[in-house]
C-alpha cells in the first residue's frame, strides 16, 4: 500500500533547520525574533480629522500611518497622556478621545511626521 504522503514533508519526522537534528534532540537555542523594521517618519504623513462616534462624542482620528512602519501602540500611549485623553488603536488608525487636532498635529510633527489635516 502506497502512503499518500511517503516522499513528502509530511512523511519525515520534523528536523531542526539549524543542526539538522530531530527537533526532539536539537538543542538549539530558541530564535531571536526579528526586530521590527519601522519606516522612518519623515518618510510618512499623518491624517488627522475629527469625527462622531456613537452617542455623539468626539475622536479625534490619525490615519496613514501603517501597523507594520510604526510602533503604534507605543505612539499611543504618548499621544494619549499629551491630550490626557484616552484611546484606542483600530486596524488602520489610532484614535483619540475628545477634539485634539492641534495637540497631535505638534506631537506627530515634533516626531517627524508629515501631517495632513
Ligand atoms: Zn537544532
Amino acid at each position: 500500500m502506497t502512503r499518500l504522503f511517503a516522499g513528502t514533508q509530511f512523511d519525515r519526522p520534523p528536523e531542526c533547520d539549524r543542526c539538522g537534528r530531530l527537533e526532539e534532540e536539537c538543542e538549539c537555542p530558541p530564535p531571536e525574533p526579528e526586530p521590527p523594521t519601522y519606516l522612518a517618519p519623515h518618510k510618512q504623513t499623518a491624517r488627522l480629522a475629527v469625527e462622531k462616534r456613537k452617542r455623539g462624542k468626539m475622536v479625534t482620528v490619525i490615519r496613514g500611518l501603517a501597523a507594520e512602519d510604526n510602533d503604534l501602540s507605543a505612539m499611543l500611549t504618548k499621544l494619549k497622556t499629551s491630550c490626557g485623553a484616552g484611546g484606542t488603536l483600530q486596524e488602520d488608525s489610532i484614535e483619540i478621545q475628545g477634539r485634539h487636532l492641534d495637540r497631535l498635529r505638534v506631537e506627530l510633527k515634533a516626531m517627524g511626521y508629515h501631517v495632513k489635516g
